[in-house]
């Protein structure tokens, strides 16, 4: 068995290769069509956010050095309003002034309206208030000449807001790629159908086209193959034709039925199989006419793991995006757990009162035990876990950036 790491470095390096040379093609979008998309170039902002210093509060402008050691009364010689365009200040005054509205030039600070008061129209203002109180400074957020977000940044709604705040209306992001779906199994009937004997419903393709859907792929879905060798080759021909990475469920262990990882073979390349995981032991990549492929196991916590494992950094990479790898934490496990002595563990746990609590069945079958996760906790190979011990912790969402 392959370790985990020389593996998932095998597949990097070919979706690095494969990137290299032929680099996603970048396509220019209105904004509010960019999220979960890839930025294919750095974002430079031309100005300064914010534009000028404007006022944090309403209350008044004011210059502090006009000011007396006790209140001091003043005529209010203007309003200004967001928006609005502002007089310089007269000296010796103050400036009604709302939030977000410009500083007008001479004054240098605001003074909540809170802390003044309004006598026959003059408004007395506090001693005391230093210089820039309340004075939001221009280019304090963005300046210039920044560069907000770098090339590969895949689009969160808040990189969205940003891009709105410098004015940029468009942005180049890269094409997404297609990645073509196939499900083996005889045994497969589609939701919405009834079950007889034998049968049963397919998850995989649902729980994949999530996946992608959510990480902005587009889907080539190819259906349910039938569990001869040359239906799978087929089906993997016609999918390596049109799309930029394919993947299949189930048949790659050593059945009778598994015909994917000989159609493989005979079709192109088997670069890797079977590694030392739990659960996901016998996930193949390799490619066929050059595609890269994909075959993860049937059974659907696998798929699951080796979906985020292997396939999403493989995809991310490929699509030309930069942060491609989960970030862990170091969290206390609420349970005991065995060493497993070939393979490292993923296990489906649950964060509760700061700790990890274990879901009961962990069978790779056991697709309820994803659903109730947080995220998963890594048990080395030959690690014993007991409450109280540190174990390293992914939570689900880290795989979605
Ligand atoms: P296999 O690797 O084809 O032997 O599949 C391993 C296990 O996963 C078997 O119990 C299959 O019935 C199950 N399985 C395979 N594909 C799917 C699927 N698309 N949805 C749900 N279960 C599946
Ligand atoms: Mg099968």
């Amino acid at each position: 068995m392959l370790s985990i790491n020389d593996a998932l470095n095998q597949v990097l390096q070919q979706a690095k290769k494969i990137r290299d040379k032929r680099e996603p093609i970048a396509d220019t979008v209105p904004l509010e069509e960019a999220l979960g998309l890839t930025l294919a170039c750095d974002q430079i902002s031309s100005i300064d956010v914010p534009p000028a210093d404007n006022s944090a509060m309403d209350g008044y402008a004011i210059n502090t050095q006009v000011l007396d050691d006790s209140p001091t009364k003043m005529p209010i010689s203007q309003t200004i309003a967001a928006g609005s365009v502002t007089e310089p200040l007269v000296e010796g005054s103050a400036a009604r002034i709302l939030t977000g509205a410009e500083i007008p030039k001479n004054a240098n600070a605001v003074v909540m309206q809170e802390q003044c008061e309004l006598e026959d129209g003059y408004v007395v203002v506090p001693a005391n208030i230093p210089p820039q109180n309340n004075i939001r400074q221009q280019g304090q957020d963005i300046k210039t000449g920044d560069c907000i977000l770098q090339q590969g940044h895949r689009l969160r709604p808040q990189d969205i807001g940003l891009l709105a705040s410098i004015g940029i209306a468009k942005v180049s992001v890269y094409r997404p790629l297609t990645v073509a779906i196939l499900s083996t199994g005889d045994e497969l009937v589609e939701p919405g159908n009834t079950l007889s004997t034998g049968k049963i419903f397919n998850s995989n393709r649902y729980l994949l086209k999530g996946f992608l859907q959510k990480l902005n792929f587009n889907i080539l879905d190819l259906g349910v193959i039938e569990d001869t060798l040359a239906a799978t080759k087929a089906s993997l021909q016609k999918a390596a034709a049109s799309a930029d990475c394919i993947i299949s469920t189930g048949g790659v262990s050593v059945g009778d039925e598994d015909h994917v990882k000989n159609a493989v073979t005979e079709l192109g390349t088997l670069d890797v199989w079977r590694i030392a995981l739990k659960p996901g032991k016998p996930l193949a990549f390799g490619t066929i006419d050059n595609t890269p492929f994909f075959g993860l196991p049937g059974n659907p916590v696998s798929t699951f793991v080796t979906f985020l494992l292997f396939v999403k950094p493989f995809l991310s990479l490929q699509q030309g995006q930069k942060h491609i790898t989960p970030r862990a934490m170091y969290v206390t496990a609420n349970f005991s757990n065995k060493a497993n002595p070939k393979r490292q563990e993923y296990i489906r746990v649950r964060f509760n009162n700061g700790g990890l609590e274990l879901f009961p069945n962990q069978s790779s079958g056991v697709l309820s035990s994803v659903v109730q996760a947080d995220g998963l906790g890594v048990i080395p190979i030959g690690q014993t876990i007991s409450p109280g011990d540190k174990i390293e912790y992914i939570p689900f969402d880290e795989f979605y950036r």
